[in-house]
């Protein structure tokens, strides 16, 4: 016989997203009823495990395809922008929760880190320093930097300027 279950909210899949959207929504109407389903025998075993990311929340800082350049030379910073705006309202978010108790002390989860970008060669040389320009003009990239020092770029990322030939044009920002 088949029974069935009337629920306000059905979430597929017990990912980050499924958590997020849920959790939003009781904060908004935490009389919705709500239900979850997994087809895996565990939660958060798919690309929401760490495993199986890269670990870091994706803000722009330093993900270089989030701003393309075209063929005559334009980078263009909106997807970065959008994004990074985006992380900031997830931070939001998720200061809320802390505040709340809903989430643990942030330190158990979550850590800030310099994101950092390196380059080398002309061409990538001349794409970072537009990227750089265009985003350090902006409110949410203000405090990007950008190096073509060899003693700031070793005192920034020594095990990747081990023995590199220092006359190779190489740069980078972090933030
Ligand atoms: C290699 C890699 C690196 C990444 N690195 C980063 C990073 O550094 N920073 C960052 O911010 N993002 C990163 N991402 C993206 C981030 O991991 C994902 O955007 C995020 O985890 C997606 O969450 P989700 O809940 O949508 O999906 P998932 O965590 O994949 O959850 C989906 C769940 O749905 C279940 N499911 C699927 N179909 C059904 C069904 N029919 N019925 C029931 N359950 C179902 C799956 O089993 C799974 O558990 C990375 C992703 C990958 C793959």
């Amino acid at each position: 016989m088949t029974t069935s279950k009337k629920i306000d909210v059905l979430l597929v899949g017990s990912g980050v997203m499924s958590a997020t959207l849920a959790a939003l929504l009781n904060e908004l109407d935490n009389s919705l009823s709500m239900m979850m389903v997994e087809r895996l025998p565990t939660v958060a075993a798919e690309s929401t495990d760490a495993w199986n990311n890269a670990g870091t929340g994706h803000a722009g800082y330093c993900e270089l395809n989030y701003t393309p350049m075209s063929d005559d030379g334009v980078v263009d910073i909106g997807r970065a922008l959008a994004i990074n705006a985006s992380f900031e309202a997830s931070l939001q978010f998720w200061s809320y929760l802390v505040e709340q108790k809903t989430l643990p002390m942030p330190k158990n989860f979550i850590n800030p880190t310099p994101h950092l970008s390196f380059v080398w060669g002309n061409e990538d040389v001349d794409f970072l320093r537009k990227r750089y320009d265009l985003l350090k003009a902006h409110h949410l990239f203000a405090d990007m930097e950008f190096s073509d020092d060899i003693a700031t770029l070793e005192s920034w990322m020594p095990l990747i300027m081990q023995q590199r030939d220092k006359n190779s044009k190489s740069r980078c920002n972090p933030r």
